[in-house]
This record gives C-alpha cells, sequence and structure tokens, in this order.
C-alpha cells in the first residue's frame, strides 16, 4: 500500500487506524549495486486504543544522536494497548541510513534529513523521507517530540527546545507540554537556517513540537537519557494516552522545568578560522558577556597565538563546542538567558 493516496514512493502494511500494538517498517525504495529494486527498512511501531489524541514521537533524524533511539525503541517495546487512551507512533530510527553509519548526515548523499523538509515525494532518499513524514505522518499527530542531542558537534544542557511562536494559543500549549516533559530547561529559540527542519514542517501543520538537546560529544549521556525515558511517557500523561501525573522533580531540588530563550544571534558564536579550540566552560555554566569563551589554537603554526573567543552575552551555556578541531564558521557557543515572552 503505497504511499495512503499520497504520492510517497515509500511502502508499508501499517494500518494506522486499527486498534492494538503494531510493529512494522516502512520500506523505502533504494537501488543499490546489490540490488536494483532494494528497500530501506525503517522502524514503526504504533500503540492505539479507543479515542483520544496521537503524540508522534521520532528519534535518529541524526543518525549519531542516540537518546531518542534508546528510549523510543524501548517505550515501543514496553507500552501496552491497555495502557493507551488514543495512538502513540513510535519512529526510533528515522534516519537508518545515518544510523547504520553513526552519522548526523545521511551516507547517501551528504544532506542533512533535518534541512530537507518539507522533502518532495519525486525526489533523492533524503527528500521522500522528509515528505512521508511530512505528508503521511504529521497530519495523524497531535503532538511531536523529536528527540536530538547535539551529535559530535558539541554537548548541551539537557533541555527541550521550541521556536518563538506567534500564535499566543500555540505557545501555551507548547510551553506547557514542554514543563510536563519536565527536562530541567527548556529553551524558546529562533535557531540559524530552521526553516526546513523537522520542527518547521510540524509547526506549519499547526502541531504542538518539543525537540530536546540532550548531551552530545558521540557519547551516550546518563542523565540526558534518564530524562527523555521519563519526559516521553510524561508527555502520555499530560495528552491524557497515559494515566497519571507527570514526574517533573529536578535533581536540583526544583519543582520543574525552567524556561530559557536564545533571543538571537548574538547569543552564539561562530569559529573565526579553522583550529583546535580549547573551551572553557561547559554545557549548563553560567557564562558573561566579554568572558573567554575559548582559544583557538593554531598548532601548525609553531608561533602564531592562539585567537580568543569571548562570549557577547550573559547566560548559561546551552550547546558546549564539539570535541577539538572546528572549521571556519563552525558554531562554537549558544547561550541562553531566563525566557521574557515580550
Ligand atoms: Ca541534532
Amino acid at each position: 500500500m503505497a504511499g495512503l493516496g499520497s504520492a510517497s514512493r515509500i511502502a508499508h502494511e501499517i494500518d494506522f487506524d486499527a486498534e492494538g500494538r503494531q510493529a512494522g517498517y516502512l520500506r523505502a525504495p533504494l537501488s543499490r549495486n546489490t540490488s536494483g529494486w532494494g528497500v530501506v527498512e525503517i522502524p514503526v511501531t504504533v500503540i492505539a486504543r479507543g479515542r483520544g489524541p496521537t503524540a508522534l514521537f521520532t528519534g535518529g533524524i541524526h543518525g549519531s544522536e542516540y537518546e531518542g533511539q534508546i528510549a523510543i525503541s524501548a517505550l515501543a517495546r514496553t507500552l501496552e494497548p491497555g495502557e493507551v487512551q488514543g495512538r502513540v507512533i513510535l519512529m526510533p530510527a528515522v534516519n537508518l541510513p545515518a544510523v547504520h553509519a553513526n552519522s548526523r548526515l545521511s551516507p547517501l548523499d551528504g544532506r542533512d534529513l533535518n534541512r530537507c523538509f518539507p522533502g518532495d515525494a519525486r525526489g533523492g532518499f533524503n527528500d521522500m523521507l522528509a515528505h512521508f513524514l511530512d505528508a503521511v505522518i504529521l497530519p495523524m499527530a497531535d503532538l511531536s517530540v523529536d528527540v536530538h542531542s547535539c551529535g559530535q558537534a558539541g554537548d548541551s544542557a539537557l533541555s527541550t527546545n521550541m521556536h518563538a511562536l506567534t500564535d499566543p494559543a500555540r505557545r501555551v500549549r507548547t510551553l506547557a507540554a514542554a514543563e510536563a516533559f519536565g527536562a530541567p530547561f527548556n529553551v524558546v529559540f529562533g535557531g540559524i537556517d530552521e526553516g526546513a527542519t523537522f520542527t518547521s514542517s510540524v509547526e506549519r501543520r499547526g502541531i504542538v513540537s518539543l525537540g530536546t538537546e540532550v548531551g552530545g560529544w558521540g557519547r551516550v549521556h546518563v542523565e540526558g537519557l534518564r530524562i527523555v525515558r521519563r519526559g516521553l511517557r510524561n508527555i502520555l500523561a499530560h495528552m491524557g494516552i497515559v494515566e497519571g501525573h507527570p514526574d517533573t522533580a529536578q535533581r536540583d531540588g526544583s519543582a520543574g522545568t525552567r524556561h530559557m530563550q536564545v533571543p538571537d544571534r548574538s547569543f552564539y558564536e561562530f569559529a573565526p578560522a579553522a583550529g583546535t579550540f580549547e573551551p572553557c566552560h561547559r554545557a549548563g555554566e553560567r557564562v558573561a558577556a566579554g568572558e573567554l569563551a575559548g582559544r583557538l589554537h593554531f598548532v601548525e603554526d609553531v608561533d602564531r597565538p592562539p585567537v580568543e573567543v569571548r562570549y557577547r552575552r550573559d547566560g548559561l551555556l546551552w550547546m558546549a563546542a564539539g570535541p577539538g578541531r572546528v572549521a571556519r564558521g563552525d558554531r562554537l557557543t549558544a547561550v541562553m538567558t531566563d525566557y521574557d515572552p515580550r
């Protein structure tokens, strides 16, 4: 059953309107040397019972970000249909070729799936996959949680995130969903080149959208994984899909999520040259405008002094630099400050 009335080339046997638990695959065509009619099998689990809202949980849109892959596949194995009132769609490894390659970018064409939305049914693999998510999956969802970390490109304070939304009602609903998820921080941001991200597709369809940043540096963040596992269950409780109340207690003793924002580009610092970056702070630490963010070293030039990079804004470090070597123009730091809806 290709496409469910859309023009998608991705086939599947899931009946998204059926009751109970279905675990299957999207079969995305990929011609290759070993098989001209080969497919890539992308796992999807649907758990549904009765009437109620639909939650969509996605992981592995970037293959080198692991917390969502682990937490969503675990929930897909353990969530019982009898617990559910409504529907949960779980996709732990959306960008399966990148997951297998342990890579942010697709090994098929070097593209970032999260810059391909809303996609194109007739396009390359990533465009085809983005189109399926946008045109087939998203119209079923009431709320989407897309689990990310910083991959190999950095480290982050443990956080949900959302765009700065102009519609007040949707902003209130999204802030409430973030509070229910219960990460230590929720970051309202505009980002850099966000128009072709999954989040933007979700928002264009009027669906409540949460992202996460729960670590990075190419490792599974132990506390980040705990926050995601708890957060997904919390969201289901918040939506009334499972019984119970969200558990949002924080390790520092506070009762819930602290709302933060990244108002504009002056909260980001970029590498002024290629080099080896020595950071001065870890994600989550307090930093001040004018303070040294790090030194860019040119180890191949014995007498060339390092370049100092300084923060332009006060706040907490949302994202810290990746390990070591950076290219000119790489994002080094992102600072967040307390949320002010004005
Ligand atoms: Ca990511």
